[in-house]
């Protein structure tokens, strides 16, 4: 009688635990956000293509570092879709940042239409923002995982006075940015 009340409770506290494992695990394993611990901006970056890749980490919002290696599934996440908005969005502060002529005709916020597209064999991420001017950002990455970075505005509907303002410069493995062109034609 006893023994059988001890193997059904043994039961019982068997079954709770499969549904807890199975139910409540995937949800604390839920992806990690890399981002930055200081101030939890999403503009980080590590070195791609060094041993520190994945393990050393920077905010390149407020310049605090870190060293964490993310999951596997986290960081190729990462790669995949957060790097090339990193680059574009760390182009776009410099600029803003070095030259207030170009930052005065940028949006608050930036709506982008992005286009992956293949240029002689290599990948170019293309973005768009319209509103009363055009922006367009084309990211083109290089051997030595850096990548060269252009930034382009036109006004729109302004024929009769082009004005236009070009960057060029490349976003290196380290996440430095070196400007190489900067030109606004009026
Ligand atoms: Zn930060």
């Amino acid at each position: 009688m006893m023994l059988g009340r001890l193997v059904i409770l043994a039961l019982i506290f068997i079954i709770v635990g499969i549904v807890l494992v199975t139910y409540l695990l995937p949800l604390l394993r839920r992806p990690e956000i890399i981002e930055c611990p200081k101030c939890h901006s999403r503009m980080v970056w590590t070195p791609i293509g060094t041993r520190s890749e994945n393990f050393m980490w920077r905010c390149l919002a407020c310049n605090s570092t870190w060293l964490k290696s993310y999951s596997e599934d986290s960081y190729k996440k990462w790669k995949e879709y957060s790097m090339i908005v990193v680059v574009r969005d760390a182009v776009l502060n410099y600029i803003r940042s070095h030259h207030s002529d170009a930052a005065k005709r940028m949006p608050e916020k930036f709506e982008w239409k992005y286009e992956k597209k293949m240029v002689e064999g290599e990948t170019l991420h293309l973005f768009t923002h319209t509103d009363k001017g055009i922006w367009t950002v084309s990211i083109r990455r290089l051997p030595e995982h850096d990548f060269n970075v252009r930034v382009e505005y036109r006004p729109r509907g302004e024929i009769t006075i082009p004005e236009r303002i070009l960057w060029v410069g490349i976003f290196d493995n380290l996440g430095v940015i070196v400007e190489l062109e900067y030109y606004h034609v009026h």
